[in-house]
């Protein structure tokens, strides 16, 4: 077992921030991740799990023993139109190896970063797909029961960016995810956004690779380079509320989008609320700021300590709720 000791985590997360993990294991096998759950309990520390280390802020040192998920393996089973990917697999790689195997679904996931592990447990979505509608079952470690489990689609409990793994009580660690695909190509991505680079394009029936080009393009004109400044993209989670409220809201600001959600609820854009309401599109306040392109996303100019970045978003989900009522929720996991 090669533990090490004293780990700086800022080189292991995009947004570049965090500090020092006391112990810090890379596990490559299933059963290394139980040699590192019974070193753990032995000296009774807590377990961080570590994937991309795209979704997440550390505010400080961890005293615990972070495992970084590093299991690799992929295989695709044509018949059957699935694709399985081990949870340390790069998430855009499978997005692309998919559509090169001509298994569709997944094209409008292009482009997020982080790795397959993190896919369930955020139920990443993107342009109105949810990894939900593809994810047959998942493949962890119970922590409690100390053995392999196969978890069905109904039993991640998922929801808007949320599912089981997310849950106070989660003893899970993601080790795999089997896809259900098809090989017949998706629908076009009814969002702006979308509608209007095809309409540029002249496109008229885009192929699945032609959405997966467009969804990387737009993706990357809006969107920060994690290789290049610090950021973790989608700060804050688009807060659902209910009819009455939005109706309220609409009264002081008419150009607010709504989506409906459910019967009585709609989604609100977390990013047009920090835009518009907070006025805080491509502010900078010392080494952090919202991007000038995308209120929504929160980037690091530099400095290690995620403290700042922690009160930075703190100040806009105030001046939010000031506003508006509207509590918003971190999109990305606080550590
Ligand atoms: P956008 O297209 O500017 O739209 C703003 C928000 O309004 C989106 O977050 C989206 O909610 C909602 N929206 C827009 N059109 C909609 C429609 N036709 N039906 C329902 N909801 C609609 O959003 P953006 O920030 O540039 O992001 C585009 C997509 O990529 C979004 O789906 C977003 O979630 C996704 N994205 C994800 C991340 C991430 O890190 N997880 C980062 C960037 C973008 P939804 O978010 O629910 O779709």
């Amino acid at each position: 077992m090669r533990i090490e000791e004293n780990i700086d985590l800022s080189t292991y997360t995009t947004m570049r921030a965090g500090g020092i993990a006391r112990y810090f294991f890379s596990v490559e096998t299933v059963e290394d991740i139980e040699k590192a759950v019974v070193f753990a309990e032995e000296k009774d520390l807590p377990v961080f799990i570590l994937g991309g280390g795209s979704n997440v802020l550390v505010l400080g040192d961890l005293s615990g023993l972070v495992l970084k998920i590093n299991l690799k393996g992929i295989k695709t089973d044509k018949e059957a139109e699935t694709i399985f990917a081990g949870a340390g697999e790069n998430w855009d790689d499978v997005v692309s190896l998919c559509i090169k195997e001509r298994l569709y679904g997944l094209e409008a996931l292009s482009g997020i970063p982080g790795s397959v592990g993190a896919v369930p447990v955020q139920n990443i979505g993107a342009y109105g797909v949810e990894a939900k509608d593809f994810i047959e079952s998942v493949e962890v470690f119970d922590i409690k029961e100390k053995q392999k489990k196969i978890l069905s689609n109904e039993e991640c409990n998922f929801g808007y960016r949320q599912s089981i793994f997310k849950e106070k009580e989660n003893h899970y660690i993601v080790t795999g995810i089997t896809f259900k695909l098809s090989v017949d190509s998706s629908e076009i991505p009814q969002y702006k956004d979308v509608k209007t680079f095809f309409k540029k394009e002249n496109k008229k029936n885009p192929t699945p690779k032609d959405i997966r080009k467009a969804i990387i393009e737009i993706r990357s004109n809006k969107l920060p380079d994690t290789k290049k400044i610090g950021t973790s993209g989608s700060f804050f989670k688009n807060p659902i509320v209910s009819k009455s409220d939005t109706l309220l809201l609409k009264k002081k600001y008419p150009d607010m989008p709504t989506y409906d959600y459910s019967e009585n609820t709609q989604k609100l854009s977390a990013g047009w609320l920090i835009e518009h309401i907070a006025k805080y599109k491509g502010v900078r306040e010392g080494n952090v700021g919202t991007y000038e392109k995308h209120a929504l996303v929160i980037v690091n100019y530099g400095n290690k300590n995620g403290e700042e970045v922690f009160s930075f978003a703190e100040k806009i989900k105030k001046i939010i709720k000031e506003k508006t009522n509207v509590e918003l929720e971190y999109e990305v996991v606080v550590v």
